[in-house]
């Protein structure tokens, strides 16, 4: 049974040298647990962040096997609440099985392909509608501006906003990403971070000012949005991904002035703190792809061997809506 562990806790950039690919034997089930099979496991910003120490949960070690969450099939059961066969989601390890309590895993409806169970219908999906909806709070017609915006969660955020009759802004890394957040997800407009002049070309871009910021990034894409928000407009503080793969972290140097200027609302929030209206999330997710209002993007990586790589590219922006490693067959 192969399982990659996080050797040393990294400081500064994840490299490959922070990863090794161990052989363990084949876990057994006791009373009341399950074998679990990884067939895709997601790949999160959040993943980094869990390294720099406990947050919403304990931070991973030097010598832990890296925890993902991933969808499974169940290849023996030990508890009356699932079967051999069952289609689940849990958080496992990066590893080929994995041995988990049977209450501790979630059986899953029978959506096809599996992928969109980690991208649309998964946290990425969900962490979007419920940030923008319950957080953000926009209005027809408002303004939305979303970091990370040819991510995943980012992708998201973008396209419901405009299902609501929205102006969105996204911002990316990069021309090309720019074109693919415009024309490929139907964004009004992308922003280039990485080009100088974001604040003129920002402004430009929302000449009614900003309403809704949703911040996947933090640092300094934090500072400019802040400079073009509305009085009484909300930030949604998603994520930091600037601050997670860096010794030298750069917070926004107009906290908390503009806030209390322009009377704004930055409020964080972690996904699951929406749990009780996952359904009408799914709901509505659903409508929006049937309707081809959301197009859903995934980019999928083949190999277990391969996760760590997934991951220090998906800190680098190498990837294009939600990032996953395929472990083995559906
Ligand atoms: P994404 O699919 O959005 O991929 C991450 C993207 O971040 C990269 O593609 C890259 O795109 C961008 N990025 C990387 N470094 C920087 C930087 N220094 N400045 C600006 N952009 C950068 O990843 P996720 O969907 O996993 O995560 C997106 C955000 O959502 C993260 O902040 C994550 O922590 C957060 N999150 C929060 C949850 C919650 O419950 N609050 C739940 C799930 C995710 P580019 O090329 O454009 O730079």
């Amino acid at each position: 049974n192969r399982q990659i562990i996080l050797t040393t806790v990294p400081e500064g950039a994840l490299g490959p040298h922070h990863f090794e690919l161990t052989e363990a034997p084949m876990p057994a089930p006791a009373q009341g647990e399950v074998l679990l099979r990884t067939v895709l496991m997601s790949i999160d910003a959040a993943n980094r962040s869990w390294m720099k120490g406990a947050t919403y949960r304990a931070a991973v070690q030097a010598g832990d096997a890296m925890p993902t969450y991933a969808i499974c099939e169940v290849v023996e059961s030990a508890s009356p609440r699932l079967s051999k066969g069952d289609v689940v989601a849990a958080e496992v390890v990066w590893a080929d099985h994995v041995v988990r309590p049977a209450h501790k895993v979630q059986k899953l409806p029978p959506v096809q392909p599996l992928t969109h169970l980690l991208s649309v219908y998964g946290i990425a999906g969900k962490t979007a509608f419920h940030g923008l909806m319950q957080v953000g709070q926009p209005l027809a017609g408002e303004t939305i501006v979303v970091s990370a915006a040819a991510g995943s969660v980012g992708g998201y955020v973008g396209q419901i906003g405009k299902a609501l009759g929205c102006r969105v802004v996204g911002i990316a890394g990069g021309a090309e990403k720019c074109a693919f957040v415009r024309d490929e997800l139907g964004f009004d407009d992308c922003i280039d971070y990485r080009s100088t002049g974001m604040f003129k070309a920002l402004r430009a871009a929302c000449p009614d000012g900003v309403d809704v910021y949703f911040d996947n990034v933090g640092g300094t894409v934090l500072e400019t949005v802040l400079g073009l928000m509305n009085e009484r407009g909300r930030v949604v503080c998603c994520g930091a991904i600037s601050q997670y793969d860096t010794d030298t972290p750069t917070g926004p140097r107009n906290l908390p002035g503009v806030v209390v200027v322009k009377r704004l609302r930055m409020e964080g929030f972690i996904v699951m703190d929406f749990a009780r209206d996952d359904a009408k999330a799914m709901r509505a997710l659903q409508a929006w792809v049937r309707a081809g209002q959301i197009k859903v993007t995934e980019d999928v990586v083949e190999g277990l061997e391969n996760a760590p790589q997934a991951l220090i590219g998906l800190l680098n922006g190498e990837n294009r809506g939600k990032r996953m490693v395929r472990v083995g067959p559906d």
